[in-house]
């Protein structure tokens, strides 16, 4: 495959060689091992004199034409694709960092990696350090001489926080730290961290990639030597990605350029009408221009993405009172996905968490996340509106 094409266009094309079949679509590789003709093969294939497939752990047609199609897109040098979005989260951590080594992580993000980076990463000696999007200072004084990488999100989930790239950029090549991106909000059709210096880029496949809401999946993309490391320690510890869904998000990856168009017009306009509903005291989407980091969305993004968060007058009470009135959106807990979704964090993900420790992390009582699909934006803003009504205490 020529590396002169687009990537958009990589990620059409990118196939598996085909068989004597002369199928058009890709086949499903359901297979865990391969076979080898004779002893010389198989010793060449596992001294990696030849890239043969050996064990589907290791590698698997599918999988590697999903992998390629990633590193296309991201500008990449190599990638590794892993179970789910959290397996890439761990991977690119754990591979990378030993007992004694210290992370700097924005403050705002994913539930999840929050946990792994809080309560697992200290069990293996590694050490962290929380630090607010664009206090410059702050970020200065988190550097440790023994600081290794960098580890952010961008949109945040759920509270949509840009972070600079461009700067976090030039900040982690001053300290030579290892600049690791979650790329899953933006997708690589609307932003590639790799151009404003990021060393490793990894996505939740689960979301906007497969766009279907139908497999989990994950990925890891970077520089070869980070990944070659990533790589070593997957193949052993086993978070591979299963054919089957690697099938699945290849070709997923196939219309993913023109889905986020659709999403990102979508969001836009659903995010501009309700502003002015009279039950919404606030609505905050990357590419409207009451964004705090409205010009730095700008200037790294190709457009806002498919997700919106809105606050409902009326706090918890009226957040709930507005996902029960929905009658067409989703109430489910996924996001990136061709039909629109609505999510109450405040009563159901940051449930546990006091008022107080939910403004900490921008979580007001009223805000509801909106994954806006491919609906007919009329249809998705007149459901919407509607619950907005019902939802005045
Ligand atoms: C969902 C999500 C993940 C985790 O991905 P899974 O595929 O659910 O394991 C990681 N980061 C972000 C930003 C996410 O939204």
């Amino acid at each position: 495959m020529s590396t002169k094409l687009d990537p958009i266009t990589q990620a059409v094309r990118i196939q598996t060689p085909r068989s004597e079949q002369g199928e058009h679509s890709t086949p499903l590789f359901l297979t865990s091992s391969f076979v080898f003709d004779n002893a010389e093969s198989m010793r060449a294939a596992f001294a990696e004199e030849s890239d043969a497939n050996i064990y589907s752990r290791f590698s698997n047609p599918n999988v590697d034409e999903f992998t390629a199609k990633m590193v296309a897109l991201e500008g990449a040098e190599a990638g590794f694709s892993t179970a789910s979005g959290m397996s890439a989260v761990f991977g690119s951590i754990m591979a990378l960092l030993s007992s004694g080594d210290h992370l700097i992580c924005s403050s705002s993000i994913f539930g999840n990696t929050h946990t792994v980076i809080t309560k697992h990463l200290p069990r293996f000696g590694i050490t962290y350090t929380f630090v607010p999007a664009g206090d410059a200072a702050a970020w200065e004084a988190a550097v440790q001489p023994n600081t290794k990488m960098v580890y952010l999100e961008t949109p945040t989930n759920p509270q949509l926080e840009i972070l600079d790239l461009e700067w976090v950029g030039k900040f982690t090549k001053k300290h030579s730290l290892i600049f690791n991106v979650d790329n899953c909000f933006a997708t690589p059709v609307l932003q590639t961290p790799i151009d404003f210096g990021a060393d490793i880029v990894i996505h939740s496949a689960t979301k906007w990639i497969d766009g279907q809401g139908r497999v989990l999946g994950g990925s890891i993309v970077g520089r070869a030597d980070l990944i070659r490391e990533i790589y070593l320690f997957c193949r052993v510890t086993g978070p591979s990605l299963s054919a089957f869904n690697a099938w699945v998000l290849s070709k997923s990856l196939e219309t993913l350029d023109v889905r986020m168009q659709r999403h990102c017009e979508n969001a836009y306009k659903a995010a501009e009408t309700l502003q002015s509903h009279p039950n919404v005291s606030l609505v905050k989407y990357p590419f409207l221009k009451g964004h705090p980091q409205y010009d730095i969305a700008k200037k790294q993004m190709k457009g806002g993405g498919g997700v919106f968060c809105l606050e409902v007058k009326g706090g918890v009470e009226a957040g709930r009172k507005f996902l029960n009135a929905l009658q067409m959106l989703s109430v489910t807990a996924n996001l990136g996905d061709t039909r629109s979704i609505a999510s109450h964090p405040a009563s159901t993900t940051h449930s546990k968490l006091t008022d107080a420790e939910r403004a900490a992390v921008g979580i007001t009582p009223g805000l509801i996340r909106i994954s806006v699909g491919l609906e007919k934006v009329e249809d998705i803003i007149a459901d919407i509106s509607q619950a907005l009504d019902k939802s005045a205490l």
